[in-house]
């Protein structure tokens, strides 16, 4: 790490400068949710609960995909109450949920209510079957009525990124969506579309790897992009990770791939796992071996630059363009291969004559 920022620290551009000249339009949307659960319960005939908290104006989610269980039966008995209601079913006692916010749901469902007054409230669940395990997928959150300074902050920093891509690559515009999906993924979509988990950021957070978001953001990115200039290995994942590190590298984030790398390296590769690789059609490369290719990229960041900018520069905007040329003048970005840019500058203003 500490090499790579020595090697870098002077060599690399400072692309986000370029953000300052981009106008405040951008596709980035925040939902401002809580999650509180997403995953598989297994539900018997004793109730489980989710405890949610909520204010005047705030919603409560709940999605539910009910499986099959042995007895062919697929249905839950869901329902929202209040603390004090909770309470009373404790004790035994006669107790009633929120009107319109509870029944039995078959196969899949959702519930939401907007809360009027401040509280604890519980989601109650349990198996619809009489007896027999009933496997539910649960995903249970809650949605602010606006963004609150949490996801301001968020909002600004994917915005910020946004303005960076668009400064520096041609491209044409895109979203950015950071939302609860119910899995543990991020994904760019077939109109180029960005989509983060809250699952994933909640689980990087937790396992310490935080850092590895801005990774992922620029993996999908990599993906994006090489769909809107139509290159056939837009979705190849490799591919992707490489071209994901080359903007770690620009954006001067060394510790983002790093972070991924770690994360992988440290994901457990079962027998289990690798059936999984082998059966189905997943194109990552094995967790471990995305992570040595990651460090392996990082020992020679110079060498990984130099590799990419031919490609990357016919496909840069002018002021990425100048901001390349001024910094190999300067003697900062001394990986810069100048005549290619050179070259490319003088391409696009002979194009600019002859449309005039
Ligand atoms: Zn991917």
């Amino acid at each position: 790490m500490g090499i790579v920022m020595k090697v870098l620290s002077k060599s690399v551009i400072v692309i986000l400068s370029l953000v300052m000249a981009t106008s405040a339009w951008s596709g980035v949307n925040i939902q401002p949710s809580k999650l509180y659960f997403s995953g598989v319960l297994k539900l018997g005939s004793k109730m489980k609960y989710v405890r949610v908290h909520l204010k005047p104006g705030m919603r409560f989610v709940a999605v539910m995909g009910v499986y099959k269980n042995r007895r062919g039966e697929n249905t839950v008995k869901a329902w929202l109450v209040t603390e004090e209601n909770f309470r009373r079913r404790r004790a035994g006692k006669r107790y009633y949920y929120i009107k319109g916010a509870g029944g039995t749901v078959r196969k899949t469902g959702k519930i939401v209510y907007r809360a009027t007054k401040e509280g604890d409230y519980y989601f109650l669940i349990r198996s619809g079957s009489t007896n027999g395990n009933t496997p539910v997928k649960l995903v249970v959150y809650t949605l602010q009525p606006r963004l609150t300074p949490e996801f301001l902050r968020e909002r600004k920093f994917y915005d910020r990124m946004y303005r960076a891509y668009i400064a520096m690559f041609k491209s044409r515009y895109f979203d950015i969506n950071v939302r609860v999906c119910g899995i543990k993924n991020a994904f760019s979509d077939y109109e180029s579309n960005i989509t983060i988990c809250r699952e994933l950021i909640i689980d990087l957070k937790r396992k310490g790897h935080g850092e590895a978001i801005k990774f992922i953001l620029h993996h999908e990115f990599a993906h994006s992009l090489l769909k809107i200039w139509g290159w056939p290995l837009y979705d190849n994942e490799d591919v992707a990770d490489e071209f994901a590190t080359v903007l770690s590298l620009m954006f001067r984030q060394y510790k983002a791939p790093l972070a991924a790398a770690r994360w992988w390296a440290k994901r457990p590769v079962s027998a289990r796992y690798l059936r999984y690789k082998i059966r189905k059609y997943d194109r990552h490369t094995i967790t471990i071996q995305r992570a040595r290719n990651i460090l392996k990229w990082m020992k020679e960041p110079r060498k990984l630059l130099k590799k990419w900018q031919k490609f990357l520069i016919s496909n840069m905007t002018n002021a990425a363009l100048k901001v390349l040329k001024r910094g190999w003048e300067k003697g900062t970005l001394t990986w810069v291969n100048i005549d290619v840019v050179r070259a490319e500058i003088a391409r696009r203003v002979r194009l600019q004559r002859q449309c005039r």
